[in-house]
């Protein structure tokens, strides 16, 4: 399966993605979570990045691109992948359209996400991540079973800075704007799979599973 996750933060998409890669057995590509790491240990990539952020700017597209296809390139992508939070912007998504055609091949589903603002915006400001697997819990609709305690690894649990009211808002105007877009981008292609993600996650998974098959 190579597809595209698509949809506003806080939709789920990071938690239907932990199930789709267990289903599915292909890797998940989350742009935000290389993006985090590679700040985390301040690489090249970190660093180019963080003088971005640092001075306001936004980090350009091209650096997503770059790093996108160069984890495309890797050997467990070969039969497929998820990719989470990638493209964010028409331009990204042309240079995805690109790449892959240079390689021959297509993908075979976006799955786009619909929730509504209000729900989201309870969604990432009650959103706990852990420090040590990244595994992602909320402390309202799927608490762990000890607060602020990873249910998966036993690691503590923090929130994300830019999970705050404020910059979550912010968010979602970013995403309005430079993202949204996207939905029409996709359906003109016919990959563009539509989801009610604003009901329990197990039945967002059977409802995606249903249309991909066992
Ligand atoms: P995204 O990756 O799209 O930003 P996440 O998967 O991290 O979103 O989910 C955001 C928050 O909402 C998390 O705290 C998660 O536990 C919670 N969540 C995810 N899916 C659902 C759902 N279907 N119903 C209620 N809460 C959900
Ligand atoms: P969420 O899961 O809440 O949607 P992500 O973890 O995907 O958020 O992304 C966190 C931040 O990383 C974004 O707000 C953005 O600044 C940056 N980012 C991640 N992926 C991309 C991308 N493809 N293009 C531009 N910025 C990105
Ligand atoms: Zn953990």
């Amino acid at each position: 399966m190579r597809a595209v996750l698509l949809g506003p933060p806080g939709a789920g998409k990071g938690t239907q993605a932990v199930r789709l890669v267990e289903k599915y057995n292909v890797p998940q590509i989350s742009t935000g979570d290389i993006f985090r790491a590679n700040i985390k240990e301040g690489t090249e990539l970190g660093k180019k990045a963080q003088e971005y952020t640092n001075s306001g700017q936004l980090v350009p597209d091209e650096l997503f691109v770059d790093l996108v296809k160069d984890r495309l390139m890797q050997e467990d992508c070969k039969d497929g992948y998820l990719l989470d939070g990638f493209p964010r912007t028409i331009f990204q998504a042309e240079q995805l359209d690109k790449f892959l055609e240079a390689q021959g091949q297509k993908l075979d589903a976006v799955i786009n996400f619909e929730v509504g603002n209000e729900v989201l915006i309870e969604r990432l400001t009650g959103r706990r991540v852990c420090k040590s697997c990244g595994a992602s819990c909320h402390v309202k609709f799927s608490p762990p079973k000890v607060e602020g305690v990873c249910d998966r690894c036993g690691g503590e649990l923090e929130q994300r800075k830019d999970d705050s009211r404020e910059t979550a808002e912010n968010r979602l105007a970013v995403y309005e704007e430079s993202t949204a877009p996207l939905i029409g981008y996709y359906s003109e292609t016919g990959a563009l799979k539509n989801f009610n993600a604003d009901q329990d996650p197990n039945l967002v998974f059977a409802e995606i599973c249903a249309e991909f098959g066992a």
